[in-house]
Parts: structure tokens; sequence; C-alpha cells
């Protein structure tokens, strides 16, 4: 089976100099749920930035991106961005449209659907999101919930292979991370999830990379890696509360 996605020696350093990402390789195969962990910053969102071309025209020598099997090039550019759906960290940045229902139409108007196919991807995408009745209202209006919601919406409504998601939980209050966890569980697609919530890792993701100064230092089954202490310390996470030991309470002493 084709790998979605298949990243060799993948480097990239800012205008100003920074390098972001120091050689990464990772294949992730289809219908994988990958979390990308890592300190503030490791490399994480210019990872997710490579992923449809959204960053350099030109890779250096030697680098590749391989996304459902086709190298990632000027020419496939297009293709990759359809194939791949990407959840900005801040969803104000993603808003274009004066209500919900117009942006999560948006992305599929510019696929040449017809305007049946457009209005069913919608409505699936509106109800997998959770919010069916949202269509007329204001994105600039909402909740950071509610808008993290419809810009998920815009996404799926342009039926990605991959989705990319870029800290999804990040300022969402406890009842928020929880609706959207419940809804990422959910989703039937290949998922690549950059976030320092380490208790989503554990729940969506069972495989994790862990990148640090742009590199990958750890590639392993979720629990095991963030169980590991010295490995999480060494590189800026702790290990969550749910998979920490558990003390139990000394005894009370006997009542006289
Ligand atoms: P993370 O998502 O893991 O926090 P980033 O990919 O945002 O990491 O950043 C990786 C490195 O690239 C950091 O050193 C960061 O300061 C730097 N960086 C990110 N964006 C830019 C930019 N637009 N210009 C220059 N350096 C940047």
């Amino acid at each position: 089976m084709t790998n979605a996605l298949d990243l060799r020696d993948l480097r990239y350093a800012y205008p100003d100099g920074r390098v972001a990402l120091d050689g990464v390789s990772l294949s992730v195969a289809e219908g994988e749920r990958v979390a990308i962990l890592g300190p503030n910053g490791a490399g994480k969102s210019t990872l997710l930035l490579h992923l449809n071309g959204l960053l350099p025209a030109r890779l250096p020598r030697d680098a590749s991106v391989h996304v459902f099997g086709r190298p990632l090039i000027e020419e496939t550019a297009d293709a990759a961005r359809r194939a791949v759906g990407l959840l900005f960290q801040d969803p104000d940045d993603q808003f274009l449209c004066p209500t919900v229902r117009e942006e999560v139409r948006f992305g599929p108007e510019q696929f040449g659907w017809t305007e049946a196919r457009i209005a069913e991807e919608t409505a699936r995408a509106l109800a997998q999101a959770g919010i069916p009745d949202f269509g007329a209202r204001a994105p600039h209006h909402l909740s950071r919930g509610e808008k993290r919601r419809v810009c998920l919406a815009a996404v799926l409504a342009c039926a990605p292979r991959l989705l990319a998601l870029d800290e999804p939980t990040s300022d969402l209050d406890p009842r928020g991370k929880r609706e959207l966890r419940a809804l990422l569980r959910v989703l039937p697609v290949t998922m690549l999830l950059a976030t320092h919530d380490l208790e989503l890792a554990v729940e969506i993701c069972p495989r994790s990379v862990l990148l640090d100064a742009g590199r990958v230092v750890a590639d392993g089954p979720t629990i095991a890696l963030l169980s590991d202490e010295p490995l999480m310390l060494a590189h800026g996470l702790e290990r969550p509360h749910l998979l920490a030991h558990r003390h139990p309470h000394p005894p009370l002493p006997d009542a006289p």
C-alpha cells in the first residue's frame, strides 16, 4: 500500500537563517494517526507547513516529500493541497468569508464540483464537526471552540485524505477540548497531529514522533514514548498525569 506520507532528509531554514528542520525522515502509512510532539520551536509547525507545499517551492538536493506516493514539487503542489487538509494553529488565520456556511463551502467551490456535491460535502463537514446549525453566523463572532470547529469543518469539506492539525486544542477550555477529542477520534482519515496536549496524543494517536531542534529524536508507540520520563524531560515535556504511576495514599491510622 502507498504511504500517505514519506519525508526524506527534510531540511528547512527560514529566510533569516534559523534552521527549523534539520534532516527529518518520516513515513506515515495511510490510516495512521501520528502525534508530532516536541517543545516550542522544535519544528512541528514548519513540518506541517511543508506537507501541502506552503513553504518552499524547491527542496534541497536529496530531500523529498512524497504525499500519497507522488513527489511534492511545484507541478504537483495543487494536488497535494487537495490531499492534505491543514488546520492552522490560529483559527482567525483561516477565515475568509462573512458566514460559516460560505466559509465551509469555500474550498469545495474551488474544486469545480457540482452544486449538489458542494452542498452535500458542506452539510457532511458541518455535521462531522458538530455544528450543523451554524450556517448563517459570522465566523468572527464565535467562541474559540466554535471557531476551531468551523475551521475543522472547512478543512473536512474538502475531503482531505490526510488531516494535519497544528495545536488544535490550544486555548480551548476543558469542555472544548473534550468535544474536539471526541470529534477527532471518530474521523476516518490519516492524521498528523502537532500538539503539546499529551493527553490528546494518548487518546487519538497510537504512534508519536518526538521532534527537537528540527530532528526526530524518538518515534514509537505513544504510550511507550510518553511513559519514558527521562526522554520527556530531556526534550522539554513531561509524562502526562494519566500515565503517572499511582501512589496509593498512606493508610489512615486505625481509629482509637
Ligand atoms: P514548533 O511548531 O515546534 O513550536 P516552529 O516550526 O514554529 O516550531 O519553529 C521552528 C523554528 O523555526 C523555531 O526556532 C522558530 O523560532 C523558527 N521560526 C518559525 N517561524 C519562523 C519565521 N517565520 N521566521 C524565522 N524563524 C521562524
